[in-house]
Parts: structure tokens; sequence; C-alpha cells
């Protein structure tokens, strides 16, 4: 049983069929009769592409002799083996739970009304529109709170709105601010990220504020305030919702009293329900690791061989290893980061370790092909 059906479970539900071969039942559970490939909201909300073109049904999915259920759910009881849907229950013998992170837009004041972001499909046309009508001006892009699904998105997407407003010709009336957290622009992972995206910016003319922490919204004034008494005047205001992991599973058995997943970090087994595995942007923020695709798919890799040696009764490799790499699109420049983060997840002994695989324009096209790639390799028509 697989509870998501986004990249940390769609990746295992490939990944199990493959290697059983026909020999377990394999459901995927997801309310969204879409997996959504979200590394590509901002290019919807550029206008690059549609919502049919980032998007596939799941139900595709039974291609691979894999089940899929389009329901919600809305309560996991490990100690009965159960998931309770809004329409039916059903019982596992093993569960991968990938449910993600959510977006919770109304734990800040005025959010909905005055802040456009791409961090949802429906944000992401919000936002289309916004900037196809906007006429010059100060836009502002931040973020509302450190965890959020990647964390070098809000870049990229001043990098984008920095190259669409010189081709529609309206950049030179336009200042554009990007705020956040972190002292420098990723600072937290490091110098040979950070002075990279700092240039990047800094050639666009984009101007970065560090250590701000937002805490209100001045919608009457249109000003962001931060913790420190800073304010930031916007005429468009775009910027990462608050998030939170997923609800069904902060409540649920699996979770500490906090509302976060308790599993062994080296395997993401739930420490007290042995068949239960929990990946992906909901258990990250409680093992040290970013929300972020890539590390789900490699976590989904490595529990699906985990669950397949268990049923096939032999040893199915495949290792984790803690890296995240990400092709950051900048509109007319683009940077492909690694960063491995043995240091800060098993041991806490320090930041990643962060290094630039390349840089420049056609760099670019490897995240376009990905995407292509993406669904050729996991719900292909
Ligand atoms: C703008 C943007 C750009 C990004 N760019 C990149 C990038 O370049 N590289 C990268 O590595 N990552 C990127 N990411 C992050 C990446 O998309 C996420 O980290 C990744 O999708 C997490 O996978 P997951 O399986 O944990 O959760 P998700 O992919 O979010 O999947 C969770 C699934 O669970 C379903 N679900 C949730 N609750 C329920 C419920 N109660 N009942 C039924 N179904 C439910 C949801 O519908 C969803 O399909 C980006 C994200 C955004 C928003």
């Amino acid at each position: 049983m697989i509870l998501g059906g986004g990249v940390g479970g769609l990746v295992s539900a490939n990944k199990i069929s493959k290697i059983l071969n026909g020999k377990a039942e394999i459901t995927v559970i997801d309310k969204n009769p879409y997996h959504e490939f979200m590394a590509s909201y901002p290019w919807v909300a550029l206008g690059y592409k549609e919502p049919d073109d980032i998007r596939r049904p799941l139900s595709l999915l039974s291609k691979k002799n894999v089940n899929f259920i389009n329901d919600e759910i809305v309560e996991i009881q490990p100690s009965k083996n159960k998931v309770i849907t809004k329409n039916s229950e059903y019982e596992y013998d093993f569960c991968i739970v990938s449910l993600g992170a959510e977006v919770k837009e109304d734990e800040i004041p005025n959010f909905s009304e005055e802040a456009h972001h791409s961090w949802s499909l429906e944000g992401s046309l919000r936002l289309r529109e916004a900037i196809k009508n906007f006429k010059g001006g100060n836009i502002v892009i931040g973020i509302a709170g450190a965890y959020y699904r990647c964390p070098p998105a809000p870049y990229e997407i001043a990098g984008q709105v920095d190259f669409f407003l010189r081709i529609r010709g309206v950049r030179n009336k336009s200042e554009i601010t990007v705020f956040h957290i972190t002292p420098g622009p990723m600072s937290n992972m490091g110098p040979a990220i950070s002075s990279v995206i700092s240039e990047i910016l800094s050639n666009k003319g984009i101007k970065f504020v560090g250590n701000f922490e937002p805490v209100r919204i001045d919608k009457e004034n249109k000003k962001v305030i931060s913790k420190d008494g800073r304010e930031l005047n916007y005429d468009l205001l775009i910027m990462t919702p608050p998030h939170k992991p997923n609800s069904v599973v902060a409540k649920s058995e699996l979770s500490s009293p906090k509302g976060l997943p308790i599993v062994d970090p080296s395997t993401f087994r739930s420490k007290n329900f042995p068949n239960v595995f929990i990946i992906g942007d909901v258990v990250n923020p409680a093992i040290n690791l970013p929300p972020a695709g890539v590390v789900a798919h490699f976590q989904a890799e490595f529990v699906s061989t985990q669950i397949a040696a268990e049923i096939k009764g032999t040893y199915v490799g495949d290792s984790f290893s803690p890296v995240a790499m990400c092709i950051m699109d900048f509109g007319d420049d683009a940077l492909f980061p690694m960063c491995e983060f043995s240091k800060m997840y098993l041991d806490l002994s320090g930041p990643p370790s962060c290094g630039v695989l390349a840089r420049g324009k056609e760099v670019k096209l490897i995240k376009m092909l990905f995407e292509f790639m993406w669904f050729a390799n996991y719900l292909s028509k």
C-alpha cells in the first residue's frame, strides 16, 4: 500500500512493481487524480506550460500493474495495518507513506489576498495573471518560513520573473527584491553555491535582503514586515506559502506528539511499526534532510528494495545516498548544484558539502528533458 502518488509514491510503485513483477499486489491512494510535476509549476506561472503539460492521470499506473484509488485518506491505523479513506478502508502487509507537505495559506493573515506563489497549480495560474498584468513597480519575492518544498525555488522564480519582464519590456520600470531568513542566498548550503547565486542575482539587478523573517503582511500599506521591524514595500508579492508536514500523518500513531514521524533515519522505517516506511517531504524535516523531490526519489528506491527483499527473501540492493541535485532555471542562465548531506543528516556534525556541477543557458535544457524523461519512465501514456 503506497500512500500518496507524488514523487515518493510514484517512484516506489514503479520500483516495487518492476522488482517483484507480479508477486505483490500494489496499490497507490491519492486524493488528486493526477501526478503533478511540481518543479514545472513556475513554467506554468510564466505561461510556458499549461497544466496538462505537467501532469498525468495516476490511473496510467495500471500499465505497471499498480492499482490506483482516487480517494482522500483520513486516518492511518498502523497498529491495525489499516488505512481509512473517505469512502472505504484498506488493509496492508507493507505500507509506504509519502503524503508530502501541506500548504497552509491561512497561517499568515492576509496571505491569500495579497501573496502569489507557484507552490500549487492553482497558485501558479493566479500568479500567471498577476505577472501578465504587471505594469511595473516593486516585486518582492520571499518565503513564509524555513520549511517549504524545494529550497532553491524562490531564487529560480526571481531569475525567471526578471527574464520574463525584460522580454515584455517592463523590467526597467521594476525593482525585484528577494528576501530570506538566511544571511545570503542559500548560504546554509555553503559558499560554493551561495556565491554563484549571489552573482547571478546581482548580474540581473535583483536585490537580496537576508536575515529577514517575515511576521506580518500589511495589506493596507502593501508591506511585508520582518521580526526585527524592517519593511519591504511591494506592488506584487510572491511568497512561498506556509508549509506543514501532512496532517493525517502528524495526527497518526506514526508521529510524535509534536506531529513529526518517528523513523529510523538510516532506513526510513517507522520505529514503532516496522512494516511502515515514511519518506519524502513529510518526514525529511524530522531527520535533517531537505524537502526536495530528488531526496524523495532516492528514498523511494531505497525503501522499495527493502520491502522487495523482505517479500522475496533475498537481498535486492539499492543503497541510500543522501545527495540532492537540482537544476536551477534563472530564465537566461541556469545552474546545476549538488549537495551531499551525510554530515548534516546522520552524524549531525556540520553543514552539507555542496558544489556546482555546471552553469549556463544550456543547463536549462537538462531541466526540460528531465520532465520529459520523468513521465516517460514513470507514468507514460
Ligand atoms: C515550485 C516547486 C519547484 C520544485 N522544484 C524542484 C526541483 O527542481 N527539484 C526537486 O528535487 N524538487 C523540487 N520540488 C519539490 C518536490 O516537488 C517535492 O519535494 C516532492 O514532490 C516531494 O515528494 P513527496 O512524495 O514527499 O510528496 P508529494 O510529491 O507532495 O506527494 C504527496 C501526495 O500525497 C497526496 N496526498 C496528500 N494528502 C493526502 C490525503 N489525505 N489523501 C490522499 N492523498 C493525499 C497529494 O495529493 C500528493 O499527490 C519543487 C516543488 C515546488 C512546489
